[in-house]
């Protein structure tokens, strides 16, 4: 059960101890400044400030994710 939670989830291996997963949700990157491992606890800094307009666009496509799931909820 709990593989399959870790398999679904977006995330990038822990590159100091390589066992822990970095959960990536577009929600994390977009609003939180550091990700820690759930292994090892090591707190990693993302330096957004290069990446503008890459950011603009991942804004659009959180906007999008969270209006499509009000959409699916509402049809429920
Ligand atoms: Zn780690």
């Amino acid at each position: 059960m709990e593989e399959k939670t870790y398999n679904n989830a977006a995330g990038i291996p822990c590159p100091v101890c390589k066992k822990g997963i970095i959960k990536l949700s577009l929600g994390n990157f977009l609003f939180d400044n550091k990700f820690i491992c759930p292994y090892c606890n090591t707190k990693f800094d993302i330096n957004k400030s290069h990446c503008g307009a890459i950011l603009e666009k991942l804004q659009d496509l959180y906007n999008a994710n969270k209006e499509m799931e009000r959409l699916t909820k509402q049809s429920l």
